[in-house]
């Protein structure tokens, strides 16, 4: 097969890497891109694999980027699930204490979610908390009415979809084993494929650190140990 050539090429088809591709697409709708995962599916990993829980920006820092990119993308998800059809429900949430010693935390986290202007957030007692979730044994709680939850796969299938539909090369079953430089070029070798791209775009997540050495850099952050 001849290679193909690109001018972005992006590992991961996590969320991470299925939005970037998304966005990119949006401002330069003439480049050329390809995304490349190594599981058949995306959103296989860590974006397929967790709790499906809509942030509201409770717990960041005020004034941080992470607490305005997080309300930020709480606006932008709601937007993109009506937009396409895909159900959510903005069904709030409780963080509880558990015991006393955890009370000062619960403080500050409230105190977060009330300078970072979420409505609504309220402290809460045992038997409220009961009342909410008969389950739950806490000596206090908040109430953070904004937070939601959606399926993250359903999401990510339907980035997928949009990208295909609007001629992304979606290399799905492609781990990248090589990454060279050929002088402006970065080729990427997968099982099954060879990508000439103009820039390489790292979002695989847990393996960043893997395909970051792949391509010569040298970095002190390492995750974990795992192997592919
Ligand atoms: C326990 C837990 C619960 C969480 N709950 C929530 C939540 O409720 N709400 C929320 O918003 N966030 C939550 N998060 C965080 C969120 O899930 C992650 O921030 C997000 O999924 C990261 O996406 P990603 O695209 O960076 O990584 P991933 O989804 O892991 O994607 C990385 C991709 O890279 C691919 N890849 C790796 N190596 C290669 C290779 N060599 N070749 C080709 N492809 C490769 C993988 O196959 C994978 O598809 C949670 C995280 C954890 C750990």
């Amino acid at each position: 097969m001849p290679p193909l050539r690109v001018d972005l090429a992006i590992v991961g088809a996590g969320i991470v890497g299925l939005a970037t591709a998304l966005q990119l697409r949006r401002l330069a709708p003439s480049l050329r891109i390809a995304l490349i995962d190594k599981e058949a599916r995306p959103a296989q990993h860590q974006s397929g694999h967790n709790s499906g829980v809509i942030h509201s920006g409770v717990y960041y820092r005020p004034g941080s980027l992470k607490a305005s990119n997080c309300q930020r993308g709480y606006r932008q998800l709601l937007a993109f699930c009506e937009a396409q059809d895909i159900p959510y429900d903005i069904c709030g949430k409780l963080i509880v204490a558990t015991q006393e010693s955890e009370l000062p935390y619960l403080e500050q986290v409230y105190q977060r979610g009330v300078a970072n202007g979420l409505t609504g957030i309220a402290k809460i007692g045992p038997a409220a908390v009961r009342d909410i979730e008969p389950h739950i044994r806490a000596v206090a709680a908040i109430r953070v009415p904004q937070a939601g939850i959606v399926d993250y796969r359903r999401v990510a299938a339907r980035y997928a979809d949009l990208l295909r539909a609007d001629g992304v090369d979606c290399l799905l079953g492609n781990a990248v084993r090589h990454i060279q430089r050929s002088g402006q070029r970065t080729i990427v070798l997968t099982d099954h494929a060879e990508v000439h791209a103009r820039l390489l775009l790292n979002c695989a997540g847990l393996y960043s650190d893997k395909i970051a050495a792949l391509a010569g850099q040298v970095s002190e952050i390492q995750i974990g140990r795992a192997s592919w």
